[in-house]
């Protein structure tokens, strides 16, 4: 569906300045017998909205093709990961002095790592997750998880049954949110009056300043700074109080939103909207520039790879994140150029990407077939993912970090 008002503000007035082409839906992994159709494709555009400054993509997936069959993403599976979200619980329950009486609500909670944060300190926690088998594999470890989407009439049913939450939290999910309204009408009915309501989502900002693109697909429909989102808060009485800068993910931020008044606001708020407009991201020359740059990119990659394959070399990719998907096919890197790509998730293994159809096997390919070059596509985790493979290294194979700047290492 083709975007025609902003999903913050309601506007109109929407220009559009980056295309990455039409393509498949990032986490749409391939099975075997569905290997040879084409994938559907969908336009991958931003636009920025001239009134409130947001940047967002200008056409909306079905969300139920997006999160309800198969979705692969697990946040569970990286040791950098779990360490995150465990000090995310901890800080939280301080700032806002959780006990046993206190429910927490995580909207989006996948496998329940972040809530099992909250439950492990006392308090009483209840996930809301619309990936079936993913909430059923959090039932499974212990965390109470609805298998829905959100909304008001799941709000008040909750409500009645388990009372309201002092914290709802939602973690990389808020950008994945067509109706804004709709869930800020839940919220309102779900939060205690003094509660908070903790989004933690990438900055926009280091998405700009460093050529992150690859984090643009479609389940990201928000690209999110703090500024443009008070013209949301407003509208339902609530507004940000609080603003964390959190390095996972290559920079995000964590807002603490409240309704209007009910704690104190610190200087940290101001400081980021500053930062923002410093940063220039609600500029539109500014927003060129940086799809002339992410253009730069895709030929330099591309440059590196077809120079590696000229010398006879072998390339394959370690890792299938989402934002992987959006590298290879915005970069048309495909099976002309890597061999295959490796994952630990076994909800990837023996499926094909989307897109290019390139094969997904467990890390243990790599041994055996003993490649030259590994393009590290979750280079966000490259310290980890290296030191895990570094028996890959020692035998002379070299790693290929893409973003900002593709570099051998
Ligand atoms: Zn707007």
């Amino acid at each position: 569906m083709k975007l025609k008002n902003c999903r913050i503000c309601k506007s109109t007035s929407l220009t559009k300045y980056l295309d990455l082409g039409l393509t498949p839906a990032a986490d749409a992994f391939i099975k075997e017998e569905f290997k040879s159709s084409n994938d559907p494709v969908y336009p991958l555009e931003v636009c920025l909205c001239n009134d409130c400054g947001i940047s967002q993509l200008n056409y909306t997936v079905d969300p139920k093709i997006l999160y309800q069959n198969d979705y692969p993403y697990e946040s569970s599976t990286t040791k950098t990961g779990r360490l995150h979200f465990d000090q995310f619980g901890e800080s939280v329950v301080k700032k806002a002095e959780l006990n046993s009486d206190d429910l927490i609500i995580d909207i989006g909670s996948n496998v329940g790592v972040l809530l099992g944060a909250y439950k492990k300190r006392g308090c009483k926690v209840l996930g809301i997750e619309p990936s079936k088998h993913i909430a059923a594999s959090a039932n499974q470890n212990g965390i109470e998880t609805i298998n829905d989407f959100i909304s008001y009439n799941l709000a008040k049913k909750i409500v009645s049954k388990k009372g309201k939450a002092s914290v709802i939290n939602i973690t990389n999910v808020f950008a994945h949110i067509n109706n804004l309204e709709s869930l800020m009408k839940a919220v309102d009915s779900l939060l205690t009056d003094n509660g908070m309501f903790v989004i933690e989502a990438p900055h926009f900002l280091n998405l700009i300043e460093g050529l992150v693109y690859d984090t643009i697909y479609h389940e990201h429909l928000l690209y999110i700074s703090v500024k443009p989102l008070n013209s949301l808060f407003n509208r339902f009485g609530f507004e940000v109080f609080d603003v964390d800068e959190v390095s996972i993910h290559g920079g995000s931020i964590r807002i603490f939103v409240c309704r209007k008044g009910q704690h104190n606001k610190t200087k940290s708020v101001n400081q980021i909207i500053k930062k923002e407009e410093k940063a220039n991201l609600f500029n539109i020359s500014r927003l060129n520039l940086f799809s002339e740059q992410v253009k730069k990119h895709k030929k330099q990659l591309r440059e590196l790879l077809l120079e590696i394959k000229k010398q006879g070399k072998s390339i394959v990719a370690v890792s299938a994140p989402a934002k992987g998907m959006t590298l290879l096919n915005y970069c048309e890197i495909d099976s002309n150029i890597l061999d295959f790509i490796t994952e630990k998730s076994f909800l990837k293994i023996g499926k094909y990407s989307p897109g290019a159809h390139i094969p997904i096997f467990s890390d243990e390919k790599l041994y055996e077939e003993k490649p030259d070059f590994a393009l590290l596509l979750a280079w966000n985790f490259a310290d980890e993912i290296i030191e895990n493979l570094s028996d890959f290294k020692n035998s002379g194979g070299k790693f290929i970090i893409p973003i900002p700047k593709p570099k051998i290492v």
